[in-house]
């Protein structure tokens, strides 16, 4: 049992259960297991040594802080230990008692002494009472934890070493024995115990394989769930269409379609003429024109008398999406229809409808759905896809097309989307000029300042994104006020132009007008935060400043970056950072030299790894514990053996109770 003060601290670290407390694992070890007489400690050597406390006081220093100072005691001789503010040791430490102390002995005054050792008693020094504790702090291998404030790994040690011992009785081996036998892993149990407090380093990784095995095994399972489940699914409307209507269609554009364009379009126009409902995901960089493909799609489903429904992630963008397909397809008498926040569910008839998540919260009404289209689809969660296309109970069902510009590296679309189809745009329309991109140290504000009203002067207008405050999918109030301050400061920076502001929690109307406006250049200069501007559509906009651009994914990036360079001028993007760290320059460079967003996701995922990248907890998105996506072998053999025992899962009842623990419901980089 814990005091509500640490329910609250554990939840910080996700730990809700006393299974989440198992599976809260150490990030790493101190080695503490160099057992030493006193007589035998050096200098600077990591060492535990086992004595009686001789004596024990507080002292205090000039500045009226507490030091306790021991000395302890062995066969081979004594050494004195200190520690800073901490007065309960006299009680604690009683002179007789039995103790560990782990560290590194330092000089002082010519003698050897402990500054700040882990300390543990070992046994009590009340008579009759004596016995010996089981060491956990010291002497060993120690686990030490990812932690909180106020919430330390000796904390967490001494809570999830009874555990474990308790786990020994309850806790059930859930994965199958041919499973185990075949991949050669350890037993649950065990796994525990060596992974919180290992033997050697050794079992360490043996129990690690284990739990890395688990985590895989089960994700692919579900993904076995779901692909069974979509093929299970009742039959998809038959939205073939005619050649000349395509041809068109495409006449009707003002470009023509780039090669990438007319494969994935083909891709997507076979799909959805059969009779199973297509399950596609369409990867395409920011401005590789997607939105086109969605609308052959679209129209194609107007032939053939059914209705589409296309959602996206922001009102913004649900505007602009309206706006581009009510353009391309009203003449071909498409009725579209927008559907947000602010509107009431349409009552007419429409053959598109256009929206944000109102879609599923306002439950939109639809006679007969055959396409639907999910914009930037890392956004939504998986089950929410679901939910859209459950709420339609027409004896058809629509095809799903999501579209993303998240470039998401082929070892993670093969972990987390096995049971979807892949499209991918891997062409940007022509005439584009390729960005430029600069980091600006602190020193060069002023200038890069200066430098960007030389530009607006020549027509230029610019985005100002602000620097992620939080690490959160929706704006937090900390983000948007730290938007307002920046907002007033560059006002005064940019005294002479017109500065318009945008954030997540201004009223819909409010977000449009500024958008308007700045599109019409009514404003020169826009700032906003890192949330609100996914896939807007601003063409005259070159320059993007974003601040604290170290604080950033490079696929959040380059999706920002995107927001220029979207017609034939030069485009720019300045990454403001002070002083970042070499690994964080390392990454910014990439920026400058690299302009795929694929190929970016792929140095994030070296540079800072997946965990850093995919597995925050705080994000609800994978959460990986021991396995690392990039372990391709790994994956490829638990997917073998999920398709092998899912058919039989019936069988295995512990199992599948572990599976209702865990689901995967949303991905996304940052
Ligand atoms: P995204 O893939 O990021 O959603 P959009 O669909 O918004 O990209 O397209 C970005 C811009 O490129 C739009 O202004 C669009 O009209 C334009 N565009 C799309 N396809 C082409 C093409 N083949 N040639 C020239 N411009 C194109
Ligand atoms: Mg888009």
């Amino acid at each position: 049992m814990v005091g509500p003060a640490y329910v609250q601290r554990l939840k910080k670290l996700e730990i809700k259960t006393v299974g989440d407390l198992l599976y809260h694992f150490p990030h790493r070890y101190e080695d503490f297991s160099n057992l030493v007489s006193i007589s035998d400690l050096k200098i600077g050597e990591k060492a535990t040594i086992t004595g009686e406390v001789v004596t024990i006081q507080n002292q205090f220093t000039r500045s009226s802080k507490k030091i306790q100072r021991a000395v302890i005691r062995d066969k081979t001789g004594i050494i004195e230990a200190t520690w800073f503010n901490q007065p309960f040791l006299i009680k604690t430490l009683r002179p007789g008692t039995k103790i560990n102390l782990s560290g590194q002995p330092t000089q002082f005054r010519g003698k050897k002494i402990f500054n700040s050792p882990e300390h543990e008693i070992v046994q009590r020094s009340t008579g009759s009472e004596a016995h010996r504790l089981k060491a956990i702090h010291t002497g060993r291998l120690v686990p030490v934890y990812p932690e909180t404030a106020g919430l330390s790994s000796k904390w967490l040690r001494s809570r999830i070493a009874p555990l474990i011992k308790k786990s020994t009785q309850e806790i059930e081996e859930f994965l199958p024995s041919s499973v185990m036998k075949r991949n050669d892993l350890i037993g649950i149990k065990e796994a525990l115990e060596q992974i919180h407090f290992p033997k050697s380093i050794k079992r360490v990784e043996t129990a690690r394989k284990r739990f890395a095995f688990e985590e895989f095994f089960l994700i692919q399972i579900n993904i076995q769930e779901r692909k069974t489940a979509w093929k299970k699914e009742k039959t998809a409307p038959n939205l073939s269409c005619p050649k000349e209507k395509i041809s068109q269609f495409k006449k009707s554009l003002p470009f023509k379609l780039t090669s990438a364009q007319e494969k994935v379009s083909r891709e997507i126009l076979i799909d959805i003429a059969k009779n199973k409902p297509m399950n596609r995901l369409l990867e395409g960089d920011v401005g590789s024109g997607k939105t086109v493909v969605a609308a052959m799609a679209i129209l194609a489903s107007f032939l053939n008398n059914s209705q589409s429904a296309l959602m996206a992630p922001t009102t913004i963008l649900a505007h602009q999406h309206f706006k581009t397909l009510d353009r391309l397809l009203g003449p071909f008498g498409v009725k579209t229809t927008l559907l947000t926040g602010a509107e009431k569910k349409p009552t007419e008839k429409f053959n598109l409808l256009v929206g944000t998540q109102a879609l599923i919260h306002k439950r939109a009404q639809f006679e007969n759905l055959g396409l639907i289209i999910i914009d930037e689809q890392h956004r939504f969660g998986v089950n929410q896809r679901g939910t859209l296309v459950k709420k339609q109970q027409s004896k058809n069902f629509p095809h799903l097309l999501t579209m993303t510009a998240t470039p998401i590296p082929r070892t993670i679309a093969l972990t987390l989307y096995g049971d979807l189809d892949l499209s991918i745009l891997d062409e940007l329309p022509p005439g584009r000029i390729k960005n430029k991109t600069w980091i600006i140290p602190n020193q060069k504000r002023t200038s890069a300042h200066q430098w960007i009203k030389e530009e607006i002067k020549k027509g230029s207008q610019a985005f100002i994104v602000c620097p992620l405050i939080e690490e959160s999918q929706s704006e937090t109030l900390s983000s948007v006020k730290a938007a307002k301050i920046e907002f007033q400061i560059l006002q005064k920076t940019f005294s002479k132009f017109n500065v318009g502001l945008l954030h997540g929690k201004m009223k819909p109307r409010e977000k449009e007008i500024v958008l308007t406006k700045f599109k019409g250049g009514d404003f020169s200069l826009l700032v906003t935060t890192p949330v609100v501007e996914v896939g807007i559509d601003i063409p005259n906009a070159t320059i993007i400043v974003i601040e604290g651009a170290e604080r950033f994914g490079l696929a959040q990036l380059h999706q920002l970056r995107g927001r220029v360079g979207r017609n034939k001028e030069q485009s720019y993007c300045l990454l403001f950072s002070n002083n970042p760290s070499q690994n964080s320059l390392k990454r910014l460079r990439a920026m400058e030299k690299n302009h795929q967003g694929i190929s970016l996701a792929e140095i994030d995922l070296k540079l800072r790894g997946p965990g850093e990248i995919y597995g925050r907890k705080q994000h609800g998105f994978l959460k990986l514990k021991a396995a690392s996506l990039d372990d391709l072998s790994l994956i490829r053999k638990t997917k073998q053996e999920a398709k092998r025992i899912f058919l039989k899962l019936n069988k295995y009842p512990l199992l599948k109770e572990e599976l209702k623990k865990y689901k995967i419901s949303h991905v996304e980089p940052n």
